[in-house]
């Protein structure tokens, strides 16, 4: 029903008509064919949905025809006040909305500026005092730019709150408060959260009027283009294992994710090691590691992104066809986060979770969300001994978190071998130039290269090593 609809049955306007069919959509997908029609007649929404569904376009689109009256190119600042902001909880993601809303209203004279931590304040005060409509932001450094009295809200209109659930995971209740209070009672608020719960509910009752829900595939919550694996593995088979993996023909690409910064950068260590190319990408890294990190695994220099959860949120990777789980997240709803970073838009993708005994429990607690059994397929030569009786502390580290959402910083990954053992450099077959975890503020110094790679692709002149470092 809803693949009948087209976008110019959704009333949008031509300019807006026009740059979706340059980035050839056909159809609305289900999200947007919701909530378009919802948004252009005024309406608060609350709306869950899956990750990669397109939810991005459904606010903007509609957000930037409701503002389109007021899209103007005087060079006066006074002209172009805040008329919609959006919040959302990492900078990667407040970069992907910025370029969104770039891209959907390029033939619209209406300003858009994205502020985020990590980097410097001053471009970012720059634009706000040139002037601009649309104000994509992270709750702490729009706090900051609140506080230098560089940002009025005074003629705001709309509010979205993007993947609402991790703000407050992240702990930004307090800030996003403070925000909302600046602004004015009467506007349009908009709110995209991936899980109902009981805090979400509690925001959405403050935030909203009499909103429309909208739920996508509220029972089965996971993109039904991604197929999931499950491979039990002895913890310290895993490297093995997903070295054998990443090298097999069909994989060409692959986003890993582990549970800490830490672990992150060790396995990008061991894989670089290993002769493939991996970066890590975690809340450690400053801004510009985190973007080149990105974008170097968005042109297919690396074959390894290894990525903390908080780091990945929201990452918009255009045809990623594998995520592989090496370590189990602690909350059921992180794997569908994690996951939904391959399939998105309507392409294939691939979710393989590595499985070790001591974390049987959390795949029980992801099945049960998912209300579904993952396929479990054993690799010969890695089929596991999994009877290995649990210790307390696994016990503990296992155990479903009190309150969906919560992270709980749990330090399994010690228990696996790899990141017990002593990291061991000068391989034979690697180069590991300047370790992620090195703590170099120097975004190029933290990418590691296989020993293939060096000989053979060329980097980007971004992460070309400097002479000096080589000597170190
Ligand atoms: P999002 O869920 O907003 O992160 O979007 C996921 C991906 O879907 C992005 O790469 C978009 O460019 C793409 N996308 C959004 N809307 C459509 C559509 N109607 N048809 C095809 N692709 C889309």
């Amino acid at each position: 029903m809803i693949g009948e609809i087209t976008f110019e049955q959704l009333g949008l306007s031509r300019e807006i008509l026009q740059a979706v069919a340059d980035e050839g959509y056909s159809t609305p997908t289900a999200i947007q064919a919701e909530a378009i029609p919802v948004i252009l007649a005024g309406r608060d929404v609350m709306a869950s949905a899956q990750t990669g569904t397109g939810k991005t376009a459904g606010f903007t689109l509609p957000l930037l025809h409701r503002l389109q009256g007021v899209a103007n190119t005087s060079v006066s600042p006074a002209k172009h006040p805040v008329r919609a902001l959006i919040m959302a909880p990492t900078r990667e993601l407040a970069i992907q909305i910025d370029e969104s809303v770039r891209k959907y209203g390029k033939y619209l004279p209406l300003k858009v500026a994205a502020i985020y931590g990590g980097v410097s304040m001053l471009p970012q005060t720059q634009s706000l005092r040139n002037g601009v409509e649309i104000l994509v932001a992270t709750p702490g450094r729009l706090l900051d730019h609140i506080e230098q009295k560089v940002v009025n809200f005074s003629k705001t209109e709309i509010l979205v709150l993007d993947e609402a659930d991790r703000m407050l995971d992240m702990g930004f209740l307090p800030d996003i408060k403070r925000v909302m209070a600046l602004l004015p009672q009467q506007r349009q608020s908009l709110l995209f959260s991936a899980t109902f719960s009981v805090e979400i509910r509690r925001l959405a009752d403050s935030l909203l009027r009499n909103p429309v829900k909208i739920e996508i595939s509220r029972k089965n919550t996971v993109n039904e283009s991604i197929s999931h694996v499950v491979h039990l593995v002895n913890p310290d088979n895993k490297l093995r294992l997903l070295i054998h993996l990443i090298k097999q023909a069909e994989l060409t690409q692959a986003l890993i994710f582990v549970k800490t910064k830490q672990s992150a950068g060790k396995l990008a260590t061991l894989l670089a090691q290993h002769d493939i190319t991996a970066l890590a990408i975690h809340g450690d890294k400053n801004q510009l590691q985190r973007t080149q990190a990105l974008e170097a695994f968005k042109l297919g220099e690396v074959e390894a992104l290894v990525a903390t959860d908080v780091a990945a949120r929201g990452l918009d990777i255009d045809k990623l066809s594998h995520v592989i789980n090496f370590e189990l997240p602690s909350t059921p709803e992180d794997y569908i986060h994690r996951i939904g970073r391959t399939g998105r838009a309507g392409s294939k993708g691939k979710a393989i979770s590595l499985v070790s005994g001591h974390e049987k429990e959390l795949l029980t607690n992801i099945e049960r969300l998912l209300n579904a059994k993952l396929e479990l397929i054993e690799v010969p030569g890695f089929i596991a001994d999994i009877s290995v009786p649990r210790t307390r502390l696994q016990r503990e580290q296992t155990a479903t978190p009190r309150h969906s959402g919560t992270h709980k910083r749990s330090s399994q990954s010690k228990q696996d071998p790899i990141f017990t053992q002593p990291y061991i450099p000068g391989s034979a077959t690697a180069a590991l130039i300047n370790p992620v975890e090195s703590g170099g503020d120097e975004p190029h110094k933290s990418i590691l290269l296989s020993k293939k790679q060096q000989d053979t692709k060329p980097l980007p002149v971004l992460f070309k090593i400097p002479v000096k470092d080589k000597k170190e």
